[in-house]
């Protein structure tokens, strides 16, 4: 890869190193993003089984941030996203209420990944490739991948993998970066699916078409109807089923068909005796080691280190997509906003 005082290299291609990267390719950077995974989207996952695409992570989004609402309203205008759910409802131990709050709702059309994907379009993106060792070296950053491949040298790296996984590529060059990350605790969260031949049997009481409620108690924490997000087409019922995070910590290393199974039985503890869905016609888990941050950070959103390192992403904002958008995009604001000589002296500003 031949140098260039503005190559960038971003670790991750979730939401937020893709808004990092788009960010700084407009300002006119050469940016190349490197991901363990086969496309883009992290923790806005979506997974295709037969007759179905299945949300695997985030359900929704919300927009809090003005920035953000901004580019909400440019992937609306675009039909990349809709309003989701329209039809909330809350389960407790009193039953089935709808869930009324301020914050309208949005996902992805037709599936969460389609927007990383969207967001992706035009970036170098380096897919399959586990960033397992950094080198800085005077001309730069030069990046190893788990297949021994090499790649730089880069003048900035931005990591946006969650905290405890950057942790292990900063440790042995800035020990301050790897503190911080040391701080960011990443709640797990294991993320049940269903699929069915037949749609769920309707509940008294509760909207025909209800689209996804909000669980608080047992091991569930939310329940969404797939099928019934926007732009899914004719797909048969299928369920994802998130545990809450206390849960999730509980069953982490269990096989994931006994999570499953367990996340299938809360289901089941939701619904009338009387109206029990046919069996399902697969059944299984996702675990997500490091699914949100605990809670929001103080700061910029993200953190600056030395010779052009930096760390983005969820751990360093809030726990929401909003934030890690937010996050990838103002670390390269900020790194628009510094003259190049300024990187070395960066740690200063943190
Ligand atoms: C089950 C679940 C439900 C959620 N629900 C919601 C919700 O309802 N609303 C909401 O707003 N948010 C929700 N979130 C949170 C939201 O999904 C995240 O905050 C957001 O997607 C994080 O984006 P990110 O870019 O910071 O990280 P990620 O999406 O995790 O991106 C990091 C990327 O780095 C890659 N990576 C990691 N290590 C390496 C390496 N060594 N080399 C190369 N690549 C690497 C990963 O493959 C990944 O693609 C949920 C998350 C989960 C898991």
């Amino acid at each position: 890869m031949p140098p260039s005082l503005s190559s960038i290299a971003v670790i991750g291609a979730g939401i937020a190193g893709l808004s990092c990267a788009r960010t700084l390719r407009a300002a006119g950077h050469t940016v190349t993003v490197f991901d363990k995974s086969r496309g883009p989207g992290g923790r806005l996952s979506s997974r295709r089984a037969p007759g179905a695409i299945v949300d695997l992570g985030a359900q929704y989004f919300t927009a809090r941030d003005p920035l953000f609402q901004a580019e909400l309203t440019h992937w609306l205008d675009r039909g990349l996203v809709r309003p989701w759910p329209t039809s909330l409802w809350r389960i407790d131990a009193q039953g089935w209420q709808p869930h009324r709050d301020t914050h309208p709702r949005y996902c992805a059309v037709p599936r969460m990944s389609a927007l990383t994907r969207h967001l992706a379009e035009g970036l170098e993106l380096v897919s399959e490739a586990r960033i397992v060792d950094l080198e800085r070296r005077p001309s730069g950053w030069y990046l190893q991948d788990d297949r021994q491949h090499r790649y730089g040298p880069f003048q900035r790296l931005a990591i946006s993998a969650p905290a405890p996984q950057a942790e292990a590529l900063v440790a042995a060059h800035d020990a301050v970066l790897a503190k911080a990350c040391h701080r960011v605790e990443q709640l797990a969260c294991w993320a049940g699916y269903a699929l069915f031949d037949t749609p769920l049997p309707n509940l008294e009481g509760v909207e025909r078409d209800w689209q996804a409620a909000f669980v608080n108690h047992g091991p569930l924490r939310f329940v969404a109807r797939n099928d019934h997000k926007p732009g899914r087409g004719e797909q048969g019922e299928s369920l994802t089923l998130l545990a809450t995070a206390e849960w999730s910590q509980t069953w982490l290393e269990q096989p994931a068909e006994r999570v499953a199974d367990a996340l299938y039985a809360a289901l089941r503890e939701l619904l009338p005796a009387s109206v029990q869905p046919a069996a399902p016609r697969l059944l299984a888990a996702h675990r997500w080691r490091y699914a949100q941050p605990l809670s929001g950070a103080a700061g910029p959103g993200f953190r600056l280190g030395q010779d052009g390192l930096a760390l983005c992403g969820d751990g360093w904002l809030g726990p929401r997509v909003e934030d890690a958008w937010c996050s990838g995009h103002r670390l390269a604001q900020r790194w628009l906003a510094m003259p190049q000589r300024d990187h070395a002296a960066s740690r200063s500003q943190r």
